[in-house]
């Protein structure tokens, strides 16, 4: 009938296709990275071909590439390389690179790359601004499934520099030789040829309300920014890009709490530097945000009562709803699982008084960025994450526990040794992890990786009802711990870590 007719006239195209696929002396040519690309002055844009070997090839107009030799390539012959340093004054905008292959019997073929290329005009320069509640700023281009490693959020409406772009990321100018990756949907382009941010610093105040200790920095515009919490001695430092220091005083007003000395340092012309100390070994948080164009950072002080009692504990039971999250050998779902033990533990620590916020408490799909907002809305003192591990090795098992930042490791590490009592093997207490629910510095927060759903006996105690409260009641445990190891206030801290004076 028809069918085999026009099976077999398909089957006769595919040939003759797949054949002048095979005579086409370029095989592939393409930007290295293969990704839509922003480039200024002094970027390279790298290319790759592969196709007949023994050939001229070109790129952009006649710029020579190289055929590697087959050491560098396992054998392979035809691979082509270029590079091109961008010029000052050099234009194109989003076109495709052209590339073209002269074989030895000058046979003439023209290939063009999947990817765009803009070079970036210095003389107008891209800027941006933030938006959103979740702006944040990467590191590196990296990413794996808990995405690429995340400086810190930033306020909206911040001004950043672009100064390139990767895919769907734009790489900002901090200041000279500081850049970051900022995601395309984070932020707003504003039309070329606006200034570069940058301001002059006011003069500080520095203050405490009924709740909180401020410091608060007058800038001329919302300038990118980074933090980290440090401890021994516990102190939290900034860096405000773009800004340079007019700071003439620094005004201390009455009612601190939390805060110590504060001081600045102008690291290098276009870095000022906060150095905020903590009087309390244990930070409590703190935020960082503008009102209007005045840097406001907002320091939390320590609980009045280092009790469970009238304390407000986040319970996040990790994932639910259509994001199920790991599957074990025997069918078990972590978002059952998760829902399980934080309902558990929800209880335990209401019997012991405190007062707890559920990020879930039912089998919901709640988004993490979701999850961190209305946390940041309810403002929580503390926030255990709980979650089941898994691997491809069902070898694997034990208990682990994660944290972002040093400063509040105490916490993973109380967990973590009250985790090891239930009697599972432990697997860890790991740092810098880049977990959404670990990003937040408004609070202290651990995420608990219970124990590991895709081995058998692991599973067989996170699916028993008696285990499951097992592991709540050492949670509750491990706080409490935590609770009674941060009751030391700075100044005794550092005194019992003195040698008994003379
Ligand atoms: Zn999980």
């Amino acid at each position: 009938m028809g069918i085999p007719k026009l099976l077999l006239r398909l089957l006769l195209l595919l040939q003759v296709t797949t054949a002048l696929a095979q005579l086409s002396p370029i095989e592939t040519a393409e930007t290295v990275p293969a990704a839509d690309q922003w480039l200024q002055p002094g970027d390279r844009l790298q290319v790759r071909l592969k196709g007949q070997p023994g050939a001229t090839a070109t790129f952009l107009g006649g710029k020579s590439m190289n055929e590697l030799s087959p050491m560098l390539t396992n054998g392979q012959l035809g691979i082509y390389q270029g590079t091109y340093v961008v010029q000052p004054g050099d234009t194109l905008f989003d076109r495709l690179i052209a590339f073209e292959l002269l074989t030895a019997d000058s046979m003439r073929t023209v290939a063009f790359s999947q990817n765009t290329v803009r070079f970036l005009n210095q003389n107008a320069p891209q800027l941006a601004v933030t938006k959103g509640p979740l702006a944040y700023l990467n590191y590196g281009l990296g990413e794996d499934r808990l995405g690429g490693a995340k400086m810190g959020y930033l306020d909206s409406l911040v001004v950043l520099n672009i100064n390139g772009k990767v895919g769907n990321q734009y790489r900002v100018r901090l200041a000279e030789n500081q850049i970051a990756w900022v995601p395309e949907n984070s932020v707003r382009l504003l039309p070329p040829g606006g200034f570069m941010p940058g301001s002059l610093t006011g003069s500080w105040s520095v203050q405490g309300d009924s709740l909180y200790d401020y410091v608060r920095v007058p800038l001329t515009e919302r300038l990118p920014y980074r933090s980290q919490l440090l401890t021994e001695p516990t102190r939290l430092v900034i860096d405000v890009f773009g800004a340079t220091s007019n700071t003439n005083w620094i005004t201390q007003r009455a009612g601190l709490q939390a805060l110590g000395d504060v001081h600045y340092e102008q690291v290098q012309p276009d870095v000022f530097r906060l150095v905020l100390h903590l009087r309390h070994r244990q930070s409590w948080g703190y935020s960082i945000g503008y009102q209007n164009n005045v840097l406001t950072i907002r320091v939390k002080r320590p609980p009045a009562k280092m009790h469970l009692r009238g304390l407000t504990v986040a319970v996040d039971a990790g994932h639910g709803g259509t994001n199920t999250g790991a599957v074990g050998a025997s069918g078990a779902r972590e978002k059952d699982l998760t829902l399980a033990i934080a309902q558990r533990l929800r209880r335990k620590l209401e019997h012991k008084g405190a007062r707890v916020l559920m990020t879930r408490d039912a089998d919901l799909s709640v988004d993490n960025g979701d999850r961190i907002l209305r946390l940041r809305q309810a403002n929580p003192d503390l926030l255990v994450s709980i979650h089941v591990n898994s691997s491809s090795s069902k070898t694997v098992r034990g208990t682990s526990t994660y944290y972002r930042y040093v400063a509040f490791r105490p916490l993973s590490t109380a967990i973590y040794a009250e985790m090891l009592r239930t009697g599972l093997p432990g697997f860890g207490n790991v740092g810098s992890f880049n977990f959404g629910l670990n990003g937040p510095t408004e609070y202290p927060n651990a995420l608990v990786e219970t124990a590991f759903v895709s081995n058998s006996d692991d599973e067989r105690l996170l699916t028993s009802p008696e285990f499951q409260q097992r592991m709540a009641e050492h949670i509750t445990r491990g706080l409490t711990n935590f609770l009674r190891n941060s009751r030391q206030p700075g100044l005794r801290g550092w005194l019992s870590r003195r040698p008994a004076a003379q």
